[in-house]
């Protein structure tokens, strides 16, 4: 990285620029600036005319004579007045009018005061920081950044179009996940951005909002980039959440936990509107983020463990890398409401969520058998049923639940390794160089 010193010592132009590239640009500065000398005294005419209506008329033609024109037709009547009326509407401007709901003069903000629901505190100061870890998933989802397109998709290509490259039930798993996931990455963003960024009062964790919501829509692009390189049927695979039961159970389960939320007249502030806030978190982050997504990952990254579809593989181990992020963000916010707002987290609310938990596992399961009428890639059925239950029992854990599935085992522990927070660092180095040279991930 350059430093300031550096900066200033080597000039503003670090590569050699191609000489009429250079010329052209000079060219064209110079231009600008005749006619921004030339426009000055026209515009402050034109202030001053505002800021005195009474004196308006003579200085703008007298001006507009002196300006350097040829004649007054340079200036177009109706910009100069537009320009008037700006003047005069920011000269007369109530300053106290936007800035009334935060109190004009009030004290600096204290750390004590920032809250995760219905904080009072002015949300538009991101420091001091109270939340060390959501600020911390920011810088690292960042350091995360990737494309779909630089992932090479030929060989997939020619799998995918190839007459006995695939079985039928690996192609009826490479669908569904496609079918699934296209709209799901999209449902995800509509919550966040319609429903919790409003509702989550602190600006670091709207910090690391804005930023999961940026990877919701590279995903989405990143399901779409697959359709189309395989050159599936759009319409089919984008509307599956509307054709398919098995797809169509986990979109509706989803939807079904958004939709008070949604509402722009709804608010928190009552224990019953909070635990409506609480209950969309745990659907979205614990159970559509963190169940739902976890049988299609699993047959795909299976997949491409054994060389089959490699670039969509490698899109989807992207994303689950990015996934395992949002769900650890979640559990956290939730947490902290937990923490900070014990009186919701009642022993009622707690059997509703460790509810809530067991129907998203029946729904995944559900889903398993959907996809896997038989055994596929090493795995079947009922394995993914072990591995769900395992997950579960994961989700109501970091929640501070009793787990329902005692003694679940993880049959895919190759899974585990590539959520590995460690392994994920290791990732963030290398992709750096990655992104340059387009290289691939390389599987166990
Ligand atoms: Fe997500």
């Amino acid at each position: 990285m350059i430093s300031w010193d550096e900066y200033k010592e080597e000039g503003t132009i670090p590569v050699a620029t191609p000489a009429p590239v250079v010329e052209a640009a000079q060219t064209a500065l110079q231009e600008t600036e005749k006619k921004t000398e030339a426009l000055a005294p026209v515009v402050e005419a034109v202030v001053e005319a505002a800021v005195a209506p009474a004196e308006a008329a003579a200085p703008i033609t007298d001006t507009l004579d002196n300006s350097g024109f040829e004649n007054k037709s340079d200036i177009d009547p109706a910009i100069a007045e537009n320009i008037a009326n700006a003047a005069n509407v920011i000269a007369n401007m109530d300053v106290t009018a936007g800035l009334e709901e935060l109190e004009i003069g009030g004290q600096r903000i204290e750390v004590d005061q920032k809250r995760m629901i219905n904080c009072r505190a002015d949300l538009n100061q991101l420091v001091p920081f109270k939340y060390d870890w959501a600020w911390q998933k920011y810088l690292d989802g960042c350091a995360n950044h990737w494309m779909p397109q630089e992932v090479n998709m030929n060989a997939d290509i020619a799998l995918w179009k190839s007459e006995d490259g695939l079985s039928e039930d690996e192609r009826l798993i490479i669908m569904r996940s496609l079918g699934y996931f296209s709209t799901a990455d999209s449902l995800v963003a509509n919550n966040l951005a319609l429903a919790i960024y409003r509702l989550i009062t602190n600006p670091e964790c709207r910090q690391y909002i804005l930023r999961q919501a940026f990877e919701e829509a590279i995903h989405t692009h990143a399901y779409q980039y697959c359709i189309e390189s395989l050159g599936m049927d759009e319409g089919e695979v984008f509307n599956m959440y509307r054709e398919v039961p098995s797809v169509a159970k986990k979109a509706s389960w989803s939807l079904s936990k958004t939709h008070s939320l949604c509402d722009p007249s709804f608010n928190t502030g009552t224990p019953e509107t909070d635990q409506e806030l609480l209950r969309n978190l745990v659907g979205f982050y614990a159970v559509t983020e963190g169940i739902f997504f976890y049988c299609g990952f699993t047959q795909i990254l299976s997949m491409g463990r054994r060389n089959k579809m490699t670039g969509v593989a490698e899109q989807f181990q992207y994303i689950l890398r990015d996934e395992s992020m949002h769900l650890n963000f979640g559990i956290d916010v939730i947490n902290q409401i937990k923490l900070e707002n014990p009186h919701l987290w009642s022993e009622e609310f707690q059997e509703e969520v460790i509810q809530m938990i067991l129907e998203g596992t029946q729904i995944e399961i559900e889903y398993a058998r959907d996809t896997m009428p038989r055994g596929v890639l090493g795995m079947n059925a009922k394995m993914m049923e072990g591995y769900l239950q395992f997950i579960a029992n994961r989700r109501l854990a970091q929640l501070g639940l009793p787990e329902q599935f005692p003694g679940a085992q993880n049959p895919f522990p190759w899974m585990s390794e590539i959520m590995d927070l460690r392994k994920e660092k290791n990732f963030f180095e290398t992709r750096v160089i990655e992104y340059q040279t387009g290289g691939a991930l390389t599987w166990d």
